[in-house]
């Protein structure tokens, strides 16, 4: 089989849009996906100070390699969970691309900042769920003391089909209504995009090894079992016998998201972090017990 777009050997087919493609034009499908959702709902403003979010797994490195190949200028954070050998790993790859691209990477060590590590805290809560507090808290908080105008993170159609899918199982409607590649500014939240959320799980994996952007495939130990697993596997089923069913589905959902109203809430100041917050102390400080607000050095 050929390439679609010159004689070399295809390495690649994609079966939604239908093409095989060779290594080099694999990749640069890839990098185009990305391009086009960036202008496409205009995620990058000219003069942006943009921050991108990289945890050591495939998709957050894939998007700063793509993003500075693409010619974008940003900084980087690492947020080093304190999960032992993982964490460990984690911090060694994000360094590496960053080391290779020549970009600034600001590493947040949670240990450092807040006593425990992930997984070291005695809560009923369980540990994802409280890590993802952390890590959204500690993105924006960083963002905003820094001056940082927008930050990126690796989500991609995996990941978006089965949280879309799961939250109108649901019918977490005011989780709908704030779902997409742009999340606006708001108050002290600063803008969250996500360049890569027309790219499938499986695209990212190849063009990460033929790219070869070393990054960590082990899963966190805390994270089996999430139930989005289940959903993602759900949707797989679904996409393998319906090619394209998860990017029509997300562009679908994108053109009715006004269908879905947004909850008002009356947002206050927290009273240790001045973050914007929905009671006297925000959901982070309240957890991490926090009497003084964090401070990044
Ligand atoms: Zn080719
Ligand atoms: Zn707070």
């Amino acid at each position: 089989m050929k390439c679609k777009f010159c004689n070399k050997e295809a390495e690649v087919t994609i079966r939604y849009p239908r093409m095989h493609l060779c290594e080099n034009h694999f990749k640069e499908y890839c990098e185009n996906r990305v391009k086009n959702v960036i202008d496409k709902h205009r995620l990058i403003e000219k003069d942006e100070k943009l921050l991108v979010a990289v945890s050591g797994g495939k998709d957050s490195l894939v998007l700063a390699y793509i993003l500075n190949k693409l010619g974008y200028e940003f900084e980087g954070l690492h947020i080093d969970l304190g999960i032992e050998d993982y964490s460990e790993m984690c911090k060694k790859s994000s360094k590496k691309i960053f080391s290779e691209i020549g970009l600034p990477l600001h590493i947040v060590k949670i240990k450092k900042l807040l006593g425990r590590g992930i997984g070291e805290v005695k809560t009923r809560r369980p540990v994802c769920s409280y890590c993802g507090l952390t890590k959204r808290y500690i993105m924006n908080k960083f963002a905003y003391d820094n001056g940082f105008t927008a930050v990126a993170t690796g989500h991609n159609l995996d990941d978006e089909s089965a949280f879309v899918f799961s939250n109108i199982l649901h019918w977490n409607i005011d989780y709908l209504s704030k779902q997409g590649p742009l999340l606006e500014a708001e108050d002290k939240f600063v803008k969250k995009i996500k360049p890569l959320y027309e790219l499938r799980d499986k695209e990212i994996s190849l063009y990460a090894s033929f790219a070869k952007i070393e990054h960590v495939t082990k899963k966190c130990k805390y994270a089996r079992g999430a139930t989005s697993i289940k959903y993602k596997k759900f949707l797989d089923i679904l996409e393998k016998d319906n090619p394209g069913i998860k990017l029509n589905f997300i562009r679908g959902f994108l053109r009715n998201r006004k269908i879905f109203k947004k909850k008002d809430f009356e947002l206050r100041e927290c009273e240790i972090c001045r973050m914007p917050s929905q009671g006297k102390r925000c959901a982070f400080c309240r957890f991490w017990r926090l009497k003084e607000p964090l401070m990044f050095q």
